[in-house]
């Protein structure tokens, strides 16, 4: 139970306390925080301290939890954000095709030329009779190093023309293939514009 009595006064009480001591590492919260002059603080932790400026005493710890606590500050008209609600915003969708500025059809078009046609089989080939292995140009992963015998012969292809340059008619060349891992290849699709090998690499810290 949170008890009746305690004011903007208190909470703000609390605050300055907290500012000036900081959080304990036990009374740090874990889902929620309290707003406050765009600063987070612990609800349960404000709260508590709050009573203890306006009763004498802290509310004990196991008197209320920390869904009581938000409820008790929103229904005083606080902001208390769910921190799993902000990391729901964080985690973009990656397979929402519609957000490229191409536009579908091509953006299906330029997976197409990475899938598995005689072209990137010819790379892949030429790649490992040239190297003897098939490694990934941005991070060097092997997947038969990695996979032993499963990995053995595979890598994906990367297409590296601008979707907006192909059309119907342009052939593939070896050329225009990288050969990456699975993880470079996502990431190199993860923006609405293709991203390059170098720049990819410069971001691993490879170039
Ligand atoms: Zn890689
Ligand atoms: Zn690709």
């Amino acid at each position: 139970m949170i008890p009746d009595g305690i004011e903007e006064r208190h909470l703000s009480l609390a605050i300055k306390y907290i500012e000036k001591n900081g959080v304990p590492e036990a009374r740090k919260s874990v889902h929620y925080d309290y707003l406050f002059n765009e600063k987070r603080y612990p609800p349960k932790l404000v709260i508590s301290l709050a009573a203890k400026y306006a009763f004498g005493e802290e509310i004990p710890s196991v008197d209320f939890n920390a869904v009581r606590a938000r409820d008790y500050l929103r229904a005083r008209g606080h902001v208390v954000i769910d921190r799993r609600d902000e990391a729901l915003n964080d985690i973009v969708s990656d397979d929402d095709e519609s957000s490229f500025p191409e536009g579908k059809l091509k953006f299906q078009k330029h997976y197409a030329r990475e899938r598995d046609s005689s072209i990137t089989r010819k790379a892949k080939a030429k790649r490992l009779a040239e190297t003897g292995k098939l490694s990934c140009d941005v991070c060097s992963f092997d997947f038969l190093d990695a996979y032993g015998e499963l990995g053995h012969g595979f890598i994906e292809a990367h297409h590296m023309l601008p979707v907006s340059e192909l059309t119907g008619s342009t052939k593939t060349k070896i050329k225009d293939l990288a050969l990456v891992c699975s993880n470079c290849h996502r990431m190199l699709h993860r923006q609405k514009k293709v991203i390059s090998i170098s720049k990819l690499k410069s971001i691993m810290n490879f170039a």
